[in-house]
């Protein structure tokens, strides 16, 4: 390992909660390292125009906005790597992170490395991502006012969105493997009642439908039962079939939650060994926004500078 492996901070992620530690410890002279990973820009660059990112009243492309968090972390001297961490040893300081065989050494580590929505796994979903499929009501609904909606999903998210998706849907069509929701049954009972929400039981995507201009106009269902096939006209289809958080180097190293998330003290980005610290959506399973992820990611930073302080 060479001298200029060893860092105070190491950010691993580079979405917008890693990119905002990158600002903030940047702007604290903490000269970070940013391990961007496989997805650097993390889940807003899968997407196309972001409406609901304060600062840009006309909308702004996920990619672009990325790319400022970039250079404006770039600005303020943090040193971005395309690399992918491997391996982390947190047992003793300098914690260590290895990308392969390379090893970076830091007085403190910031966990961004985010969530990844589960697919169905079609052909047709990466490219029809922000044309038509989604996998985040809060953040797509408004696009598809008064139009046909399609939910797949039977856990409480999935109920979540479809009742959230009725605000601007003509009519939601929630799309259900089985024949009983996995909800809770207050959910369960909440979407049943909703006069807006069809439930379609039994049943599976198998394609999602788009035109020449690559925007999705439908989808092939599939009742699991009968293997019967149907086409349904939609504008949209959401799906709420849940998230992996990227948590797979930390078993048995950090505290996770049953879900596999990071358990990060209430209210704050402190996880259970001092000097880690963990934000954005990899520890936030409630509100998966990238201005939350941004929040915290500011959050884990400052807590990070005042451990820092501290433990000089
Ligand atoms: C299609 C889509 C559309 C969305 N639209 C909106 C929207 O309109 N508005 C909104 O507010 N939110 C939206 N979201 C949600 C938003 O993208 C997330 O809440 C936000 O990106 C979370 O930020 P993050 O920094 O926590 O993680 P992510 O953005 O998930 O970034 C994770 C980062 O960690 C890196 N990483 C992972 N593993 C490793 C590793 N082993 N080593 C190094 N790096 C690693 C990845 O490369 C990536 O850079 C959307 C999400 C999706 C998928």
């Amino acid at each position: 390992m060479t001298g200029s492996n060893k860092y105070k901070v190491i950010i691993l992620g580079s979405g917008p909660s890693g990119l905002t530690a990158a600002i903030y410890t940047a702007r604290a002279n903490l000269n970070p390292l940013v391990i961007q990973g496989q997805l650097p820009g993390g889940q807003l660059t899968t997407t196309t125009e972001i409406e609901n990112f304060p600062g840009f009243e006309d909308g702004i492309f996920g990619a672009e906005l990325m790319e400022k968090m970039t250079k404006q972390a770039q600005r303020f001297g943090a040193e971005l790597l395309m690399k992918y961490v491997t391996k982390v040893d947190f047992s003793k300081k300098p914690f260590k992170i290895y990308c392969e065989q390379e090893e970076f050494q830091a007085d403190a580590v910031i966990i961004s490395t985010g969530a990844t929505p589960r697919m169905l796994g079609l052909d047709e979903e990466k490219s029809l991502l922000g044309f038509g499929l989604s996998t985040c009501a809060t953040c797509d609904g408004a696009f598809f006012n008064n139009q046909e909606i399609v939910v797949v999903g039977g856990g409480d998210s999935a109920c979540e969105e479809a009742i959230f998706l009725t605000r601007f849907g003509k009519r939601v069509r929630l799309i259900h493997r089985r024949d009983e929701l996995r909800a809770s049954k207050i959910m369960a009972d909440r979407v049943k009642a909703n006069p807006k929400i069809e439930i379609i039981w039994n049943s599976g995507i198998t394609k999602l439908l788009s035109d020449k201009t690559n925007s999705l106009y439908g989808a092939i269902i599939k009742n699991l039962k009968t293997n019967e096939e149907t086409t349904i006209e939609c504008a949209a289809v959401f799906y709420a079939i849940g998230h992996k958080p990227n948590t797979d180097l930390f078993h048995d190293i950090l505290e996770l939650d049953e879900n596999g998330y990071l358990i990060t003290e209430p209210e704050g980005t402190k996880t259970n060994v001092a000097g880690i610290f963990a934000c954005g959506d990899v520890q936030d399973h409630k509100y998966r926004q990238a201005i939350t992820a941004a929040g915290s990611g500011c959050m884990a930073a400052i807590e990070c500078a005042r451990y820092l302080e501290e433990n000089e």
